[in-house]
């Protein structure tokens, strides 16, 4: 059994999500030191099926982290997708909209895997399985953490706590009540996602309005798509077979998506609630909020992971600026320069939602009300390219 240790770094990073592994892998390229602390085993990250498409910005930061290389190597480039709303698909060509902007499907596992390993080969500290951990004195300039690892308590003294640990994470759990604004909506629906290793049923993606509920045909790689159905908050799991899936999809798509649909056994299921949340603000004295534990969107968007990594560009210039120039601007503009960014994508993530959903306490009503907004959006260019550029995301430096 090992004993007790104090160990001293510059950053102390909780969860090894995207935020916190992009995060080490950015400050290690600056000569930063940071020890990452994950309460899960790699294997159990890893297993994790979530995002799948990133903005330029995220694979900006890929590349700027060392780690782009299989990205774009795997990756798929996509210039556009569909919106099928009255059994009518209609193009976004995001590409030409933007000025030649485009999106790359390439899943959050391989994300996390290549910053994974890259963290590995360079033989930096993480601690997988880490317990109970808690963070101390962030309000003065030598912030501790504690954790545990097998029964043993280990100490780390830092200069900064990054609270990369997610929504039911325990760093903005620890900051007093009376410091933070938390802004909240639930819907009153849940994503049915499933995985399994079938040809996508278009080489774009499909984001589908159609009276049985929101669908979206999305996709991993040229060999594994990923789907998702707008289901009821008291579905259960175990209610819903694989072909009670593809039967379901089938509906909600139109003759040529019905023709063209490849099903298969799926290799994961799950149903995930949606959420918008945001806390306000994001520092607090040496501690900082990135990534899902500051804020959380509905998925309709595409932002969560993208939002992280820019949450991390942010936080990664602001403690270099700290270390190597020994100015505090950046780290004293982290959490505005983030909100602003955060609450555009936020907006943009529930806009979406509401446009494509059916919510049950609508009427009929509402469901012409979308109808004709998608009428307007799809055929006029203004439109398309307030959604195309909403998508592929706005630019760092917007509006500044
Ligand atoms: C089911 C699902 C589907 C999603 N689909 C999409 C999508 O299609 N598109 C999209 O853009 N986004 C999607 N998202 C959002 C996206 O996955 C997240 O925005 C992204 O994972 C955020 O990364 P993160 O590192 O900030 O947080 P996380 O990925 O949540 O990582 C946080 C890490 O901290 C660890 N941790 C938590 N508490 C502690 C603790 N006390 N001590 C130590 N470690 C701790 C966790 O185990 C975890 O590994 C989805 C999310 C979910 C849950």
């Amino acid at each position: 059994m090992t004993n007790p240790s104090t160990t001293r770094t510059q950053v102390a990073i909780i969860g090894a999500g995207p935020s916190g592994l992009l995060l080490g892998q950015l400050l290690h390229k600056a000569g930063i030191d940071a020890i990452i602390l994950e309460r899960q085993t790699g294997e159990y990250v890893l297993g994790r099926i979530r995002a799948g498409v990133l903005e330029q910005v995220c694979i900006d930061l890929m590349d700027e982290a060392g780690v782009g290389e299989r990205m774009h190597k795997e990756g798929l480039v996509h210039g556009g997708f569909e919106m099928l709303y009255h059994g009518k698909r209609h193009r976004i060509d995001m590409n030409a909209l933007t000025g030649g902007k485009n999106v790359m499907v390439y899943g959050q596992t391989e994300v996390t895997r290549d910053l994974m390993e890259a963290r590995e080969a360079a033989g930096l500290p993480t601690v997988y399985e880490a317990h109970n951990v808690s963070i101390h004195d962030f309000d003065s300039t030598r912030p501790r953490v504690k954790y545990e690892k097998d029964g043993v308590e280990h100490t780390i003294e830092c200069d900064f706590i990054a609270g990369c640990d997610g929504f039911h994470g325990v760093c903005r759990a620890s900051v007093p009540r009376n410091a933070i604004t938390e802004y909240e909506k639930v819907y009153p629906f849940g994503w049915l996602g499933l995985l399994s290793d079938t040809p996508p049923v278009s080489d774009e993606l499909i984001y589908v309005n159609s009276p049985r509920g929101f669908a979206l045909c999305s996709q991993r790689s040229k060999t594994r798509s990923r789907y998702y159905l707008q289901v009821p908050l008291t579905d259960r799991i175990e209610e819903w077979t694989d072909e009670a899936f593809w039967q379901e999809l089938r509906l909600r798509l139109d003759d040529e998506g019905r023709e063209k649909l490849v099903t298969g056994p799926s290799i994961e299921k799950s149903i995930a609630p949606l959420r918008s949340f945001v806390t306000e603000p994001l520092r607090f004295g040496r501690l900082f909020l990135a990534g899902d534990a500051g804020h959380i969107v509905p998925p309709t968007g595409a932002k969560g992971l993208n939002l992280a990594a820019t949450d991390v560009k942010y936080l990664s210039s602001a403690i270099i600026e700290f270390f190597d120039e020994k100015s505090e601007a950046g780290i004293d503009s982290y959490s505005q320069r983030c909100l602003r960014r955060i609450w555009k994508a936020e907006r943009f993530s529930w806009w979406f939602t509401a446009l494509m959903h059916r919510f049950p306490e609508d009427g009929p009503i509402v469901s012409k009300f979308q109808e004709a907004e998608l009428d307007y959006l799809l055929n006029s260019e203004a439109g398309s390219r307030s959604i195309a550029e909403n998508y592929v995301g706005l630019p760092l430096n917007f509006g500044e």
